[in-house]
């Protein structure tokens, strides 16, 4: 399918939403992602001109697709990305991948969400369509960072704010250092120890969490994954 460049938006330090307009009709389950193919580079990037991106937005917005990423002077890829201007096209495959919310949950189980960094994309999407369905699903979301920029803090706070379901926990390990068991242990509390786990990040940090969460015995089942190779 073919994406049309509809608006960017700078969402923290060197980190955008692009808002695409799809040619097709488009239909995802907060989790997904698509590859985006940009037709031509501007800048050499020996990883080609494909990259996978989760839908940052939720199907309950509207038809637009937001995907949401850091842009990086190394990566030629990024670079063109960030250059494109409002009505340029790329092209598109998906959206697939199974790391998804469905609406067979049920308000009765908790959601435990550890987000390393831009492995916020999934979670904006999921704390969203929990919010506009209604579904009252009680979702945790603590959200490591190596700085105090936050992505989509400003919307965040505004959902923690107005729906009891939603509790957001912010944390810096510039300040705080990494996460660890006993750290974790202490921000997850009883209550949500028997939550569904759902971590994303860069590969570096799903390790990290697994080994927190096997110290926690959290158990396999209880734990879904999603890797943003190619950090
Ligand atoms: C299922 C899936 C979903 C994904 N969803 C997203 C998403 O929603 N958003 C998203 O941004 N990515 C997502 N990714 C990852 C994405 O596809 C790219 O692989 C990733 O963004 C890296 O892109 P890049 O190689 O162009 O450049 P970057 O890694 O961004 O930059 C290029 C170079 O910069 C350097 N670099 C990288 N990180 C650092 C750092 N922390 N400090 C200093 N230098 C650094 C490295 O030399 C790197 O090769 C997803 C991946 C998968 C598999």
């Amino acid at each position: 399918m073919k994406l049309t460049l509809v608006k960017k938006i700078e969402e923290a330090k060197n980190t955008k939403s692009f808002y695409f307009k799809s040619d097709e009709k488009i239909s995802w389950i907060p989790g997904q992602y698509i590859y985006i193919t940009l037709s031509t580079l501007n800048y050499p990037d020996e990883r080609g001109a494909t990259r996978h991106f989760t839908i940052s937005s939720s199907p309950t917005e509207g038809d637009l697709i937001q995907v949401t990423t850091r842009i990086r002077e190394a990566s030629g890829y990024k670079k063109t990305l960030d250059e494109l201007s409002v009505g340029s096209v790329v092209e598109a495959r998906g959206p697939m991948g199974s790391f998804v919310l469905t609406n067979h949950y049920s308000p009765i189980t908790n959601h435990l969400f550890l987000a390393g960094g831009i492995g916020i994309t999934p979670f904006r999407s999921m704390i969203k369509y929990n919010i506009d369905k209604g579904l009252n699903i009680p979702m945790y979301l603590i959200y490591s960072n190596s700085d105090s920029d936050f992505t989509f803090k400003k919307e965040l706070d505004e959902w923690q704010k107005e729906n009891k379901n939603i509790k957001v926990t912010y944390f810096n390990s510039s300040v705080s250092g990494h996460l660890d068991a006993q750290k974790l242990n202490i921000l997850i509390s009883d209550h949500f120890i028997s939550s569904v786990f759902w971590v994303v990040g860069p590969n570096i940090f799903i390790d990290a969490m697994e080994e927190i969460l096997e110290e926690l015995k959290i158990s396999n089942d209880q734990i879904k994954t999603e890797k943003f190779t190619g950090y």
